[in-house]
């Protein structure tokens, strides 16, 4: 069933942009791109960027905003860390979970991913679910596998009301900040057994939750990966801190 999905442009700027560097983006990025209803556009800057990135977007509400890591407890002693309703109370209202960057950098367990997602769902946060995998398990013809673990170990805490509000992120690992990029066919192929699991999960109303594609999106390459099966939109990391790249990006 083909459905309409809204599309999704997702910056995550990762450990780059303070607070000033925010501010001179948004000035840039703000004069290039009007707003627009057509599309959801959420950028993830680093949580202490957060609230100059919201002073900067004031009246831009067509804007989103999203942090890139909660913990999956509700309060405590977690020294460094930050929980769904301290972000909230800053003013996020999507949160990343199980970005590869998390999971191999920071060992993040598929069961982490799955306590975040509830946790970020409890506050009335919209997760960001990523998925993916690394280039041994693409050569040992893993892929398919490894994506529904990592989607059906993230999306088990939740019940179907809450996998339906929710934004996943196909992001092979192999082409994270390295230049190479899925082409629209390999990412077509992945997105349509997300697609089928979703659907499995909570119907028809699968077909309408976004997947994105992330992994060296690029202004010259993303126009070609929107326009591929299942690809409701883009995450993207290096080039979404080029204003003026990331305008040409949300305009694809
Ligand atoms: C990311 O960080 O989610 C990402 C896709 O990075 P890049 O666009 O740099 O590959």
């Amino acid at each position: 069933m083909a459905m309409h999905v809204r599309p999704v442009l997702a910056a995550n700027w990762k450990m780059n942009n303070g607070p000033t560097a925010a501010a001179a983006f948004l000035d840039v990025f703000l004069a290039k791109h009007g707003a627009c209803d057509d599309r959801t556009i959420i950028l993830f800057p680093p949580a202490l960027t957060l609230a100059a990135v919201q002073a900067g977007l004031a009246g831009r509400a067509d804007i989103g905003v999203g942090v890139q890591n909660i913990h999956a407890e509700e309060k405590g002693a977690y020294t460094g860390e930050s929980s769904a309703a301290i972000a909230v109370d800053a003013g996020a209202t999507y949160v990343l979970v199980g970005h590869s960057e998390r999971r191999h950098v920071f060992g993040e367990t598929d069961d982490e991913t799955a306590r975040k997602c509830a946790r970020a769902v409890q506050h009335g946060l919209t997760a960001v679910l990523c998925v993916g995998e690394k280039i041994e398990q693409r050569e040992a013809s893993e892929t398919e596998a490894v994506v529904l673990r990592q989607l059906q170990a993230g999306l088990s805490a939740l019940a179907p009301d809450a996998i339906r509000a929710i934004i996943i992120a196909y992001e092979p690992v192999w082409a994270i900040g390295t230049g190479r990029t899925a082409t629209p066919d390999d990412a077509a192929a992945v997105h349509r057994v997300i697609r089928a699991a979703l659907c499995e999960l909570v119907g028809d109303d699968g077909h309408a939750i976004p997947i994105l594609y992330g992994g060296s999106v690029t202004p010259a390459n993303v126009a070609a990966l929107l326009a591929a099966d299942e690809v409701d939109g883009v995450l993207v990391g290096g080039a979404s801190l080029d204003p003026l790249g990331w305008a040409a990006i949300c305009a694809a």
